[in-house]
């Protein structure tokens, strides 16, 4: 069975991140979307929440896994039985750093490859940052990201007042 982890911090989870998810799903036979544990960044959703949205958001999907982790990326995957780590390409800005993670996690751990998807055209300039940077300013987020990501920033900005 071909496991692929799929790393990130998906706070919050977008529908760029979706699209990588379906396609990659259907190239491995599980999917396990691994919701980077990052406690020194301040993060809009907590671990738990993210993991939670995720969940929600691919309940569709039959051959994925929603965990988190904390330390190595290949560390985890490795724990796992995954041999690939599935990452997101928007534009050559992403490109840079994402070449030297690849190439450190294949140099520490050379059983486990980076396979790389690049955006659909329609989520090129889509990420959460730009979401959470709307939707502080009441911006329109509706077609950015799932239908329960929606609501929950919705209430978070509602609740936070
Ligand atoms: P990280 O903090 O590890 O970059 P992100 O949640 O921002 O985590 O992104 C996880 C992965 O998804 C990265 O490989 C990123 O390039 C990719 N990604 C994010 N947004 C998009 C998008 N709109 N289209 C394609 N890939 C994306």
């Amino acid at each position: 069975m071909k496991i692929g982890v799929y790393p990130g911090s998906f706070d919050p989870i977008t529908k760029g991140h979706l699209d990588i998810i379906e396609r990659a799903a259907k190239v491995v036979d599980k999917l396990i979307i691994a919701v980077l544990d990052n406690s020194e960044k301040r993060p809009m959703f907590s671990t738990e929440e993210r993991v939670e949205l995720i969940k929600d958001a691919t309940s569709y999907l039959s051959n994925i896994e929603v965990e988190s982790f904390h330390g190595l990326t290949v560390d985890f995957a490795k724990q796992r039985g995954a041999t690939v780590l599935v990452r997101g390409l928007r534009a050559v800005t992403d490109f840079d750093y994402e070449l030297q993670i690849a190439q450190t996690n294949h140099k520490i751990c050379p059983e486990i490859d980076t396979i790389f998807f690049t955006t659909s055209v329609e989520y090129s300039y889509l990420s959460s940052s730009i979401v959470k940077e709307l939707a502080k300013y009441k911006g329109e987020i509706k077609d950015l990201v799932p239908a329960n990501v929606c609501e929950a920033i919705t209430q978070k900005y509602n609740g936070d007042k």
